[in-house]
């Protein structure tokens, strides 16, 4: 069977890059090349600028709620080709199955929900101070839209950019994680089915770096759109922050599953286990830290500990297994490179902690679902975002102490408590500072009708998904109709009460 080969889709046309460079998709658990990509560079950005600029105006023009249309029938390709793609995605970047079908399902929730906004995109239309006068607000899209996305939702956080910046008329220029470069050309094929003119999305594949930083200074780009790691996510502000352009980061996370001593500690460990080693640990939300109560500590612990020894690492495509792989060999050495650090600063390595070395697994990069305890709040391990199946342990005296460990790092995505007691649950809920809060379940999960995204560091304030979407998509314009045929002066002149 021959290597499938994936190009840049610019103006309509799939082609090759300028410089004609190839890199390689790998599956990630067994170390082997599952297609080749074009490589481009700065050239190719310039194409693929110019080619949304050229489509964007009659794409502005095009009816919002055809433009929906076309993204319910894009949903309908998807739903079809559901199976299809999740198995690519686990062979491309490792999530288990069953979760590379969540991804996918999470693409075609996003893509239904934001088609339905070809309808709405409500303004308001409000009474003016003056006689004859009339003011309303409207909705307006701001041009051409880079949205530049990580491999870990390699189907889904695209969804949740492109979407929404079609539906209000904008263009794309879409970059992709060279880790995850298939399932963002099934993205593009199915909007080129589903009816997209040319010219109004465009894909360029290849490295971040030149590439990334050509397409984030073009001056043909209005926003950035960005998700992925928060050292990017600020080199991009700060580049395209001189030329005042608009940026949206969602950035990275060091989330906390707090347990106190009136929860089910059981249903605690489901919640841990799952958000800690979901997807190896590579969500953005997951639990990387668990804030336990003194007094259920030691139960949980056990519990937890039992656990993540049983879970069973493979291939995402087998049914047995639990836990795939990391990303790449760099996320396998990065993650490794914690468990020194944590030991050297006091912490105790209760489970896994290890890189397997024999069998199948040692061709794929693997890490072992690893549980820290006897972790303080001040460490690396407790402060800094691993990215991988690492859960560090800290215990505290009361729901005080937690929710000034759990605000205790720059960042603030998601966290959860786990009790029975409802004026504990609303302290929590009032005093965490994160864009996600759970009450009895794990940290990961957000569904797409609501706002997505940090607080703190894990962003710059905008959010993703929900309504809130497409105030990143869109500028407001307020408009003023003066019917009165008469100059009239706002905040000056009074209105005669003469009938
Ligand atoms: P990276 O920041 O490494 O990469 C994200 C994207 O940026 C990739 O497409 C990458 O390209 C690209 N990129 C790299 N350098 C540049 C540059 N100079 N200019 C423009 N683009 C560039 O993140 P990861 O892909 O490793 O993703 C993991 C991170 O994403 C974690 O920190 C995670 O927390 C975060 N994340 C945040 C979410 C949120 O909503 N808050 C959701 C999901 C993930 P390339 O792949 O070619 O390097």
């Amino acid at each position: 069977m021959t290597t499938p080969h994936l190009r840049n889709y610019i103006g309509g046309q799939w082609i090759e890059s300028e410089s004609g460079e190839v890199f390689d998709d790998l599956d990630p658990a067994t170390g082997k090349v599952i297609a080749t990509a074009t490589k481009s560079g700065k050239a190719d950005v310039e194409r693929a600028v110019e080619a949304a600029q050229r489509a964007r105006d009659a794409w502005r023009l095009y009816p919002a709620p055809k433009r929906g249309e076309i993204l319910y029938r894009a949903g309908e390709i998807m739903l079809q080709r559901k199976e299809q793609l999740a198995r690519e995605m686990t062979s491309e970047m490792g999530k288990v199955l069953a979760e590379a079908r969540g991804d996918i399902q999470e693409g075609i929730d996003m893509t239904y929900y934001t088609a339905g906004e070809g309808r709405r995109q409500f303004g308001d239309v409000v009474p003016a101070e003056l006689p004859n006068k009339w003011a309303m607000s409207m909705r307006h899209p701001l041009g051409v839209v880079a949205a530049i996305t990580p491999w870990n939702f390699p189907f889904a956080i695209p969804t949740w950019k492109i979407m929404p910046a079609l539906v209000l008329g904008n263009a794309v220029v879409f970059k992709p994680a060279s880790y995850t470069p298939m399932l963002a050309v099934r993205l593009v094929e199915i909007l080129e089915e589903a009816g997209l003119p040319k010219g109004v999305l465009n894909l360029v594949l290849g490295p971040g770096g030149a590439l990334g930083d050509a397409l984030v200074t073009h001056p043909g780009v209005d926003l950035v759109s960005f998700t992925g790691s928060s050292d990017v996510g600020a080199h991009i502000s700060e580049i395209a922050g001189r030329l005042l352009k608009r940026v949206s980061c969602e950035l990275g996370g060091k989330n906390a599953i707090v347990v106190l001593d009136d929860a089910d500690v059981d249903l605690s460990l489901e919640g841990i286990v799952w958000s800690a080693f979901g997807t190896s640990g590579q969500r953005c939300t997951a639990a990387s830290r668990v804030i336990t109560h003194r007094g259920v500590a030691k139960d949980l612990v056990d519990k937890l500990v039992a656990r993540t020894k049983k879970l069973r690492m493979g291939h995402g495509l087998e049914a047995t297994t639990d836990v795939g792989p990391v990303v790449s060999k760099d996320a396998q050495e990065k993650i490794q490179s914690y468990i020194p650090i944590a030991e050297r600063e006091g912490a105790t390595v209760a489970a896994g902690g290890q890189i397997p070395t024999a069998g199948a697994l040692a061709n794929g990069f693997f890490h072992e679902p690893t549980v820290l305890i006897d972790v303080k709040p001040n460490m690396r391990v407790a402060q800094e975002e691993i990215f991988g199946p690492v859960t560090a342990v800290i215990e505290v005296r009361d729901l005080d102490e937690a929710i000034k460990v759990l605000n205790s790092t720059k960042y603030g995505l998601s966290c959860s408590v786990y009790t029975k007691n409802v004026n504990n649950a609303f302290r929590f809920m009032r005093d965490a500072e994160t864009g996600l809060v759970y009450v009895n379940a794990g940290t990961i999960g957000a569904e797409i009708q609501l706002p997505f995204g940090g607080m703190k560091s894990t962003g710059n304030g905008h959010r993703e998904a929900g309504r809130a979407a497409l105030d990143v998509y869109s500028e407001w314009k307020s408009i003023y109709v003066d019917y009165s045929g008469k100059l009239q002066r706002a905040q000056m002149d009074e209105p005669s009460t003469a009938s």
